[in-house]
């Protein structure tokens, strides 16, 4: 008999868990777009956006996902012909590149697996071997959401200080902004992307691009950017409508003001420690079910290589399926499939999930999904090691 009857939870990498707070703020009617309350709320939001991402840069606010995002980096970034070097560890950074090169930008890729942080000296040596500064940007995510690895970009930064190479930096913060410290200005980035419906805690449909005065200059008169990309007008309007280039999201910026008030009213450091110690007892809670069966295993192996938003991890086909499928069925919480690890035809594709513990998430929710998965293991027979939940509840009490 199912015991999922209750408040389900979405512990997938986004969208992720939507606050009531949030929900509320946005049910409403239509407000007017030409005067009034909602032009005093946005005028408060770049701020607030600005202190997310550790930055006084510009901000550019578009509707639509993290697709899109990319594509508005891309766009402002690049003109035809230029070249980019893009770091993968997984499968965003590809697929960045790959919209980068469908726009006609000339696209290097360094693919560190799918495992491990990049080798920053592999970095420094390809913008070394770079002696005629081609290479216009490097672009690389904070956290890939596939594979969970954490790119270090203050080392990134300074691989690229070490080869004196002018290249401007990007980070895809999708996965990873209001869950992972990240601090723009004080790490050297140029440009940031990240969308609503992760760290942010807002349904999907807001795209942002942060960009530094350097990298306004140095892109200006690109052949990309079309009206509606343009980041410019975005930044600076002249009229309430240019922020979007049309008319205003209005529901989401009433989601969007109640989310930030909810990370500022807990403190952004606060914030990145909260994601911080549950990521810990998600990945004590694996280390303990791995010791007695080695199948399972988190997919990288290094902590200090690891998001604090998003786990991903193996068990042997098909026991993560199986898995997935007991903890919504029988209990109400919904694991994220494994993504880019194998096709979804291939029989492996049923060894991996994700564990997503990724903004409105606290003890009780993280604790909560790993007791429950912990349940369908023993119903599916699946092997496992001793005492994983409580380790997970030592994690938990060490860091409240
Ligand atoms: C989710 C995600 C994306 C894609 O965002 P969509 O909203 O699905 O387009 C890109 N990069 C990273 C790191 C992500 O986590």
């Amino acid at each position: 008999m199912s015991l999922a009857h209750g408040r389900p939870y979405l512990a997938i990498p986004g969208p992720s868990t939507m606050p009531d707070r949030v929900l509320q703020a946005m049910h409403r009617g239509s407000p007017n777009i030409y005067e009034g309350g909602l032009i005093e709320l946005v005028a408060g939001l770049w701020p607030d956006l600005r202190r997310v991402a550790g930055t006084a840069a510009h901000v550019a606010m578009y509707i639509g996902n993290g697709h899109a995002a990319w594509e508005a980096a891309n766009a402002n970034l690049f003109s035809r012909g230029d070249k980019a070097l893009v770091l993968a560890v997984g499968q965003f950074g590809l697929s960045w590149a790959n919209s980068a090169r469908a726009m006609g930008v000339d696209v290097e890729v360094l693919d560190f697996g799918k495992a491990v942080a990049p080798d920053m000296g592999r970095v420094e040596a390809a913008l070394r071997a770079d002696t005629g500064h081609r290479i216009k940007a490097v672009l690389t995510t904070q956290v890939d959401t596939a594979s969970s690895v954490k790119t270090d970009i203050p080392a990134l930064r300074a691989a690229m200080d070490a080869a004196g190479h002018p290249a401007l930096l990007a980070v895809d913060c999708i996965a990873s902004l209001g869950c992972d410290e990240y601090r723009m200005d004080e790490w050297g980035v140029d440009v940031t992307v990240a969308a609503s419906q992760k760290g942010l805690m807002t349904p999907p449909g807001l795209a942002f691009v942060w960009f530094s005065e350097e990298a306004r200059m140095r892109c200006k008169g690109g052949d990309l950017a079309t009206p509606y990309w343009a980041w410019g007008p975005r930044a600076e309007p002249v009229e309430f409508w240019q922020y979007w280039d049309g008319t205003a999201p209005t529901h989401h910026l009433y989601g969007l003001r109640e989310a930030l008030d909810m990370i500022n009213e807990e403190g952004l450091a606060q914030v990145w420690h909260r994601h911080r110690v549950l990521a810990g007892a998600v990945w004590a809670t694996f280390d303990a079910w791995s010791a007695g069966n080695p199948a399972i295993a988190m997919n990288v192996a290094d902590p200090g290589a690891r998001g604090w938003s998003v786990t991903a991890a193996r068990m042997g086909a098909p026991h993560a399926t199986r898995l997935r499928t007991w903890t919504e069925k029988q209990a109400g919480v919904t694991l994220g499939i494994g993504l880019g690890m194998a096709a979804s035809d291939d029989p492996a594709y049923h060894g991996f999930l994700r564990v997503a513990h990724m903004g409105h998430v606290n003890a009780h929710m993280t604790l909560g999904a790993l007791a429950v998965m912990e349940a369908g293991m023993v119903a599916l027979d699946i092997p496992h090691g001793q005492g994983a939940l409580a380790a997970a509840a030592k994690v938990v009490a060490a860091g409240a």
